[in-house]
């Protein structure tokens, strides 16, 4: 998912709808804005694309000089309208409004506390916990009750909480997803992408810290802890995937952070003897040009996109999504017939989008396809918020690289080290893998893994 917010602008809403926009590839599902005018909360979502739930009427209705934003990704609670963010809790002691994104591994552990006491949940997200806990808290203080909450939550979550006097941005202890916080002229911004602040025309300022809760009001900025930094373990999956190439996070830019694991992966596979280099689009274009520049051969356009089908990946079922690939990609045949292809991935999970492309290049007239993915082998689930959630669709589970390579028919297939990979993103910072986490390739989580920790497809 993805997550917005800005304090304090005439414009609150519709540079909420362009932050969106920004950020519409961490979330097709849904998408929602409230804003507040220090009185009144106003709220528009729907389940689709930005430019589907939101027309001119729409965004004229969300008025005030504040709102929080949202984009959603299913997975944690499954779909329908009410599971779409931002949720927004009307009571007489302090309405509020919350966007959150990651996903929390206790989440059920504490629905149950809560049902048990009396407390009543209207979705099946687990973000609305954060709620039912703030509304508990005995702390005489709003923000001490918010703290207290957060304090409570494991997993993987950046929230932006909005109240009619305050937005409050916060992070896991961990780091595991991002966000950002902006300025644009006197207003604040916040966002899970700083591509986002460049649509905008907003200055980054700094990431939110992991344990931090930053406070934003008409006083200015307030920056507090709930709970102390813990080993950092930002989601490697944004830098291989998930994120935008013109995003930087942790100072370290998407697309170039891309272009060294293409690189690395090419000096880890040593020679190769090949004619054309190609990525698939959009994801590994930019290790695609990393790795055709370190052996010295072409980067050529072999595949094409339809950039009017969503992403694949989102699609629920096996049969669809294998289906959406065919409507997504096609070969350009004069690049590749006769050729001896690389194609550059950015990653393997259920290993259909890998098998279905060398079909095509092989179909398309491809002498050779040595497939090279610049991530190592997904073998564990993850119980943070990408989909990757179960050991049977993961084709890496239990099998050897050469057990892949013939299940996706490829002439060869090279994944990126683990090593490689962190040396490559060159994150600034001393912690374990540079601070990444890796638990889908290493099975090493960052977090405790609860009992009842549900896999999010499954909730
Ligand atoms: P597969 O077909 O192997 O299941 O999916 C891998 C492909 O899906 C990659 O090309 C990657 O760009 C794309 N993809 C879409 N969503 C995700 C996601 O959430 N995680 C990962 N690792 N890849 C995804
Ligand atoms: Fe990201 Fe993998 Fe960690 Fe999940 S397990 S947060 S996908 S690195
Ligand atoms: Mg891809």
């Amino acid at each position: 998912c993805g997550v917005f917010g800005i304090w304090g602008h005439d414009q609150a809403a519709k540079l909420s709808y362009y932050g969106l926009h920004a950020l519409q590839h961490r979330g097709q599902e849904g998408a929602g804005i409230v804003s507040t005018d220090g009185q009144y909360f106003k709220s528009v979502k729907g389940e689709g694309l930005v430019n589907e739930v939101f027309n001119e009427e729409k965004l004229n209705s969300l008025t005030g000089k504040s709102a929080i934003a949202h984009v959603r990704y299913t997975t944690a609670g499954g779909g329908g309208i009410d599971n779409v963010q931002p949720l927004l809790f009307r009571s007489s002691t302090g309405t509020m409004a919350v966007a959150h994104n990651g996903n929390l591994v206790n989440a059920n552990h504490l629905k149950q506390h809560l049902e048990r006491s009396g407390s009543i949940f209207h979705s099946t997200s687990d973000t609305e916990v954060i709620v039912h806990l703030i509304k508990k808290s005995k702390k005489p203080r709003f923000i001490e009750q918010v703290k207290e909450a957060l304090s409570l939550l494991k997993g993987a979550f950046s929230v932006i909480i909005l109240t009619r006097d305050k937005m409050l941005l916060a992070r896991d202890r961990n780091g595991l997803r991002p966000l950002s916080i902006g300025k644009l002229g006197d207003a604040w911004v916040a966002s899970s992408e700083t591509c986002a602040f460049d649509l905008i025309g907003a200055e980054f300022i700094r990431e939110v810290q992991p344990g931090e809760i930053v406070i934003i009001s008409d006083d200015g900025i307030e920056e507090d802890r709930y709970a102390p930094m813990e080993q950092r373990a930002m989601c490697a999956m944004e830098y291989i995937y998930f994120a935008r190439p013109d995003s930087n996070i942790d100072h370290v830019n998407i697309h170039m952070a891309r272009k060294r694991m293409g690189k690395q992966l090419a000096k880890e596979m040593g020679h190769i003897d090949a004619d054309v280099v190609t990525g698939v689009p959009d994801s590994s274009i930019s290790a695609a040009i990393g790795f055709a520049e370190e052996i010295g051969i072409p980067y050529e356009m072999g595949l094409i996109k339809n950039r009017y089908v969503g992403r694949t990946f989102i699609q629920p079922t096996q049969e669809l999504r294998e289906r959406g690939v065919k409507m997504k990609l096609s070969p350009v045949v004069q690049v590749v017939r006769g050729k001896r292809v690389v194609m550059v991935d950015d990653s393997i999970v259920r290993g259909t989008t890998s098998r279905r492309i060398v079909k095509m290049l092989k179909e398309a007239g491809a002498k050779e396809v040595h497939v090279a993915i610049t991530s190592p082998p997904i073998s564990n689930p993850c119980f943070y918020g990408i989909d990757i959630s179960s050991d049977e669709e993961l084709i890496a589970a239990g099998r050897t690289v050469e057990e892949i390579r013939e299940a996706i028919g490829a002439d060869s297939l090279t994944f990126l080290s683990p090593e490689g990979l962190v040396e490559a993103v060159s994150r600034p910072f001393d912690d374990e893998n540079g601070g990444l986490c890796m638990a889908c390739f290493t099975g090493k989580y960052p977090t405790e893994i609860f009992p009842d920790t549900v896999l999010p497809h499954l909730k």
